[in-house]
């Protein structure tokens, strides 16, 4: 972790507005919501993401968590694990049940987030105890890039053409109106495909674009990925290949005649 690690930046933090490149660009009114039932946690969390330009959200249990969830908009949720009503593990499988929203877990050993764990239940990053508020702001800005799909060279609008079709709220890619049943990684590797039709990208772009920690994964995983989501699409349009392989460069979205 990169953050946690770099004095001098800490050294620097209170000076960063006189040198800082660019305000990091924030979406407008990202909502993040915290289930954590320790109130100086929480009230270092609210305070760091609303001086990021967030707008936060604090739960003390799981179940007042799950009825916000529900009813609000909400963009990411940092979930605490230990909590008093609910393993924080067991209630994002009850916030899967119904919402493919970003979780960042927080959790008080790291030896209880197991990476293998985390990713079945579909948490999308953890941060542990004790953690800085600029590390766990940083991460939510990168899970809600990841996640966002406003990949900056996306078209923002949609082919007519397309037979694809991407729900960014149910993670749902339709292909010829049938939904396709697609893992996480597959999921979000077709979307950068379906969003930029035609643009060819490396295996190490496609890393980048659609995985939590590219340099720790194989690139080959790509191809391996590629390779379901092909056969996923054959069996709805035998004999067509919607995903163009470049030799040596790496996959492209068939753009439509
Ligand atoms: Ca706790």
């Amino acid at each position: 972790m990169e953050v946690e690690n770099c004095n001098i930046c800490d050294t620097l933090e209170p000076f960063r507005q006189f040198f800082t490149r660019k305000k990091p660009m924030v979406p407008m009114l990202e909502k993040i919501l915290i289930i954590e039932d320790e109130p100086s946690i929480a009230d270092n969390i609210l305070y760091a993401l609303s001086t990021e330009g967030f707008e936060a959200r604090w739960c003390a249990s799981g179940t007042e968590g799950m009825a916000v969830l529900a009813a609000d908009g909400i963009s990411l949720v940092i979930l605490d694990v230990g909590l008093p009503d609910i393993n924080g593990f067991e209630l994002a499988r009850a916030i899967r049940k119904i919402s493919m929203v970003p979780i960042i877990f927080v959790t008080a050993r790291s030896s209880e987030i197991d990476r293998v764990v985390g990713l079945e239940i579909g948490g999308d990053d953890y941060v542990v105890k004790p953690f800085s508020p600029r590390e766990l702001t940083a991460r939510v800005r990168a899970v809600l890039r990841r996640t966002s799909g406003k990949l900056p060279e996306a078209h923002d609008v949609r082919p007519v053409s397309s037979p694809f079709l991407v729900d960014e709220v149910r993670y749902i890619v339709s292909f010829m109106n049938l939904p396709l049943e697609l893992s996480r990684y597959e999921f979000r590797l077709l979307r950068v495909l379906v969003q930029n039709p035609g643009r060819v990208f490396t295996r190490t772009q496609l890393m980048e674009k659609a995985w939590d920690e590219p340099d720790m994964s194989l690139e080959r995983t790509v191809d391996t990925h590629i390779k379901t989501i092909r056969r996923k699409l054959q069996a709805i349009t035998a004999g067509e290949e919607w995903i163009v392989t470049h030799r040596g460069i790496g996959y492209s979205l068939k753009e439509r005649p």
